[in-house]
């Protein structure tokens, strides 16, 4: 696909009569906004090598990529990268220390949060993670607290001064949630949901694009760009662990697709241990594989009672253990020579 780079100070008189030639020419356009102007894409027809050549020639035209990938937008032909993300006012995801997002999987009372945000931060993690909207797999499941969880999860990181992730299911939550959300994040049931997608990409705060449980790469980045053709380019991928044959394990943790993005595209890429082995005994293992895989953070679920937690219990660590993996993860990081601060401010 063919990307014109443009200049912000490009006049809207200029734009409308390039579109309107390629349109005659029979070319689809889309008009994608960005910090420092604007890409122009050719989404359908393909233009003569002549066409191209004058296109290049335009003097409005920073730049004329012929980019390969169907994602042309998340992929490195079109942005080089890696792409840094400012969550709240102090942290930054892909700046090359890996970035600790932990919590309990659902917020389950104000009590609860207050002391997780408390004991979050103590051990060293920099974003609160918490479902206030739960997609579960059974009906009559603990479904969360709602608007009020988020409201109180909100309170309790603000008072700690950590920034907070949560879940948002459909396009009419992100508007409400706006206010109170650091990081919306997708679930891996909502890859495909295009329309929230959408909706979250109008607007700039950051995104947690989890991989869909059965959804190839390509898919997931396919999925991204949903979100960055529509102006928002905070976008962090979140690999989650994926369906396999393995019964031993609830997901098999696709580490491949860590290293692998981070050839094919320039957005940070976060793993969740958690859901991606479904066991606490195996989260810490798999948190320092991801790390050495290139993990930019870890999504990580910790309770302080797990056999008691309304939801995901079997694969939630307890506080004292985050507080042993976040010192391994800085250790390792260092050692990478990625630094050993947990919060890169700036
Ligand atoms: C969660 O983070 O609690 C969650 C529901 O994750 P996933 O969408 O990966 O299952
Ligand atoms: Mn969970």
């Amino acid at each position: 696909m063919l990307v014109l780079d443009m200049p912000r100070d490009v006049s809207k008189a200029m734009m409308a009569k390039l579109i309107r030639f390629l349109e005659l020419r029979g070319l689809g356009t889309k008009l994608v906004p960005h910090e420092d102007g604007f890409f122009l894409l050719l989404v359908s027809g393909s233009p003569s090598p002549k066409l191209k050549e004058r296109l290049r020639s335009l003097s409005f035209v920073r730049r004329c990529v012929d980019a390969s990938d169907p994602f042309p937008l998340a992929s490195t032909s079109l942005i080089k990268g890696p792409r840094r993300i400012r969550v709240g006012d102090a942290v930054v995801v892909g700046g090359g220390v890996p970035v600790v997002m932990a919590g309990p999987c659902s917020v389950e009372g104000e009590e609860q949060i207050r002391r997780m945000a408390r004991l979050v931060k103590e051990a060293g993690a920099s974003v609160l993670r918490g479902g206030v909207f739960k997609p579960r797999t059974n009906p009559y499941s603990f479904q969360g607290l709602g608007l009020e969880g988020l409201r109180i999860m909100s309170e309790a990181a603000r008072e700690e001064g950590i920034p907070i992730v949560t879940e948002v299911m459909e396009p009419s939550q992100v508007g409400v949630m706006y206010p109170y959300v650091d990081v919306f994040q997708v679930g891996t049931r909502n890859m495909y949901n295009y329309p929230l997608l959408k909706e979250l990409g109008k607007g700039d705060k950051p995104v947690l694009l989890k991989r869909g449980m059965s959804a190839t790469v390509d898919e997931w980045l396919q999925a991204a760009e949903y979100v960055l053709s529509e102006g928002n380019f905070n976008v962090m991928l979140c690999e989650r662990g994926i369906r396999t044959f393995e019964a031993r394990t609830r997901n098999t943790l696709d580490l491949n697709s860590v290293a692998l993005i981070k050839r094919l595209s320039h957005l940070p890429v976060v793993v969740d241990p958690s859901h991606g082995t479904g066991r606490r005994d195996l989260v810490l293992p798999m948190s320092l594989a991801a790390v050495a895989a290139g993990a930019d953070g870890l999504l990580i679920e910790v309770h302080e009672n797990p056999s008691r937690a309304k939801s995901d219990g079997d694969q939630s660590i307890t506080p004292s253990e985050l507080t042993r993996l976040v010192g391994m993860v800085s250790v390792l990081s260092a050692s990478l020579g990625r630094g050993s601060e947990l919060a890169l401010v700036g």
